[in-house]
């Protein structure tokens, strides 16, 4: 399975680069065999190897396969953390569904950009890997007092917040909807941080659970407490 840049439709697409690398030095595609494509926007296209080079293949797409998954309508926003916890925290979000990953800068944020171009590619990987026909978008990094600014008024606000509030499932399956998960940096939130978040309207202060949990794994239950509780 690959992603490619979209439109895809029937027709012929030249692959290379890493790409084709994977397809002819790893997994030894010979004309015949079949590759899946996806572009994120229409969907996932069967391609047949028509022509193997060393460097590029020429696939013949022929048929979609599959229309554009349905994305559950949850974000999850989260500090940024280290390279390697980041890495792993888009790769995660994308195989459990999210539809959008909003880096939000915080007081106690050690890192205050991530780079974008990486964490797409992790995403997109993910994406090839767990089925998904849709790429999670990567909003631009935004400092918390905007994103409560800004928030939109139909969309519920789970705040994981390790010093209490209500259980995390419970909270989730009360309120249906649109919604979002808002995690903290390494260091947590600040005390007038955690109050500008209970403040705004659609926010709810979640525990999950007794336990302080690293971001990156605070991060990855709450977005599967969330699916469950939405049978996404
Ligand atoms: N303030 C803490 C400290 O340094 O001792 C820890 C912050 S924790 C490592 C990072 C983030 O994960 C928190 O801001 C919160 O959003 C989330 N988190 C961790 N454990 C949690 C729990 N048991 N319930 C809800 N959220 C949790």
């Amino acid at each position: 399975r690959l992603f490619v840049d979209g439109p895809l439709g029937p027709g012929q697409r030249r692959i290379e680069g890493p790409q084709a690398h994977y397809l002819v030095g790893v997994m030894r595609t010979k004309v015949g065999d079949p590759v899946k494509l996806f572009d994120g926007a229409s969907g996932e296209w069967l391609g047949v190897a028509a022509a193997v080079g060393k460097r590029d293949l020429v696939l013949d797409v022929t048929e979609q396969l599959r229309p554009l998954e349905q994305v559950p309508n949850f974000w999850l926003c989260a500090a940024p953390l280290k390279k390697g916890r980041i890495d792993w925290l888009a790769e995660k979000a994308c195989e459990l569904g999210v539809a959008r990953l909003v880096p939000v800068v915080t007081r106690r944020t050690v890192v205050d950009k991530p780079k974008d171009e990486r964490l797409r590619a992790h995403m997109i990987e993910a994406a090839e890997q767990c089925g998904r026909t849709a790429v999670p978008d990567l909003a631009d990094p935004v400092k918390l007092p905007a994103l409560l600014r800004e928030w939109p008024t139909e969309r519920s606000l789970f705040f994981a917040d390790e010093t209490g509030g209500e259980p995390a499932m419970e909270a989730m399956r009360e309120r249906t909807g649109p919604a979002a998960v808002l995690i903290g940096p390494e260091g947590g939130f600040d005390a007038e941080e955690r109050e500008a978040i209970r403040a705004l309207p659609q926010a709810v202060g979640v525990s999950l659970g007794p336990r302080i949990l690293r971001a990156d794994t605070a991060a990855a239950a709450a977005v599967s407490l969330w699916m469950a509780a939405a049978g996404d």
